[in-house]
């Protein structure tokens, strides 16, 4: 076989066959595949595209590049969680307690941030002692005690995806929809879970900006999930507002913490419940059954097995057991559960933004705030930058809500004069505020089953 051949069927629009595409995976992993000959492939694919088998083909060549993590040795059906990342989004945080104080396993690989979309790793770094790299044994076996370990991507998991996502960065070819799931799914197959929930971010501080690709996305991954032997499904979810009102490390920890002794903002609570609860159900029964039995209406979850599930993810807030659980955890990593109990220490500067008008909020520009929050140092955008964990933004007002000229509509936090100016200035016109409240938008957009999709906002009305 001759890489030439590989990169000349795509170009042609020829499917390529599994032997071409671990041919190519293989020797690109061993380094006998050049970068040249690998952007040509990547830009073909980008282009041309990939169909079904051609994606599962490649998502598995990817997991297998590297190590696959056995989880067999904790008992239970494992589930995962991914989300596709954007701003405020701390989901891990306290969907991870709330499903493993249901009893239900979670050994949760998790990534940093990297650009505007922060990562749980670093939020959990923002713990003083918390470790993020544990051996696996320590892994496991504090899933097995707690019922609930997150550490970082440990060992020698995908490397194929490590190359192939330095080189998409520099070649303009990241923006490719079999290129994206295969990437993030081939992480997840390797991570060893039996089910998978994908919660795919849609709106302006989302990597996909667009429903429609939210949900292609969402679709792709559902099938090569499926297709790979594991439960699969994906809530499409709202990103066109911050998710909570925290942005930057502890200040999503603390907000996270507050969520979990039940007095976080309904956004984030709300989201949270369904995540947990797809979860809880994705770990009680098969796939095609939840798809058979979810009913969603004006935004209430119908179905009596959601309902259990829903219920129990509420009880595991209102007892308490799923603050418990996160403060047990942090305990066993070598985090300092006092922070979670009084408070992360603060930044040397805290400034507000104001209203320059009066009326309602009409739009956010969430991706600014994701880059605000950057600027002020909560973020890097080379992987060896260092993080000023109190770094951030906390939001006062939201898209919605109405305020008079002169308010405070957010207060950003840091160290750094420069860096406070610098997060002004990309914050300037980040608030759109008008005359009329904007319409509601539900914060699950979409559901992707294996079964089909069912759209629940058809747009996000930008
Ligand atoms: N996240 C990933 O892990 N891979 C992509 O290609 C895009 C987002």
């Amino acid at each position: 076989m001759r890489m030439y051949d590989v990169i000349s069927h795509k170009k042609s629009g020829i499917p390529l066959t599994n032997e071409e595409i671990r041919y190519f995976v293989d020797g690109f992993t061993r380094g006998d595949i050049p970068d040249y000959q690998a952007s040509a492939l990547l830009m073909a694919i980008t282009l041309n595209g990939m169909d079904e088998r051609e994606t599962v083909a490649l998502t598995e060549s990817m997991a297998k590049s590297g190590d696959m993590v056995d989880l067999s040795s904790i008992p239970g059906v494992k589930v995962d969680k991914h989300s596709t990342g954007g701003v405020g989004d701390k989901t891990s945080l306290i969907i991870g307690p709330i499903v493993a104080s249901c009893g239900i396993p979670v050994a949760k690989m998790s990534g940093r941030a990297l650009g505007y979309s922060g990562g749980t790793i670093d939020k959990l770094e923002s713990i003083p002692g918390y470790k993020t790299a544990l051996e696996p044994d320590n892994f496991f076996s504090i899933v097995r005690v707690i019922g609930i370990s997150i550490i970082s991507q440990s060992g020698d998991i995908t490397p194929a995806d490590k190359k192939l996502y330095a080189l998409r960065d520099v070649t303009a070819t990241v923006e490719s929809i079999p290129l994206i799931a295969s990437s993030i799914m081939s992480k997840k197959i390797a991570a060893g879970s039996d089910a998978i929930l994908l919660d795919v971010k849609a709106g302006g501080g989302a990597f996909m900006k667009s429903l429609d690709d939210s949900i292609a996305l969402a679709e792709a991954m559902v099938s090569i999930g499926f297709r790979s032997g594991r439960s699969t499904m994906a809530l499409v979810t709202n990103m066109d507002v911050p998710l909570g009102n925290a942005i930057g490390n502890s200040l999503e920890v603390a907000e996270a913490v507050e969520t979990l002794r039940g007095n976080g903002p309904g956004d984030l609570t709300d989201l949270c419940i369904v995540l947990s609860s797809y979860m809880l159900l994705l770990a009680s029964a098969s796939q095609v059954d939840i798809a058979k039995r979810t009913v969603f209406n004006e935004g209430f979850i119908k179905d009596s097995a959601l309902q259990d599930a829903v219920s129990h993810a509420k009880n595991s807030i209102t007892s308490g057991r799923a603050f418990d659980k996160l403060c047990c955890m942090v305990e066993a990593q070598g985090g300092d559960v006092s922070v979670l109990l009084n408070g992360f220490p603060k930044s040397s500067i805290i400034s507000p933004i104001m209203a320059s008008k009066s009326g309602f909020i009409s739009r956010m520009d969430t991706e600014a705030f994701g880059l605000a929050s950057l600027a002020l140092g909560a973020g890097r955008t080379h992987y060896d930058d260092s993080i000023d964990y109190s770094a951030g933004i906390l939001l006062n007002k939201k898209t919605g809500d109405c305020v008079a000229e002169g308010d405070a509509l957010a207060f950003l936090h840091t160290s750094d004069e420069k860096r406070l100016s610098e997060a002004e200035h990309i914050l300037s016109d980040a608030y759109i505020i008008g005359g009329n409240p904007p319409p509601a938008v539900n914060s699950v957009l979409a559901i992707v089953s294996k079964s089909g999709t069912e759209i629940f906002q058809p747009s996000l009305g930008m």
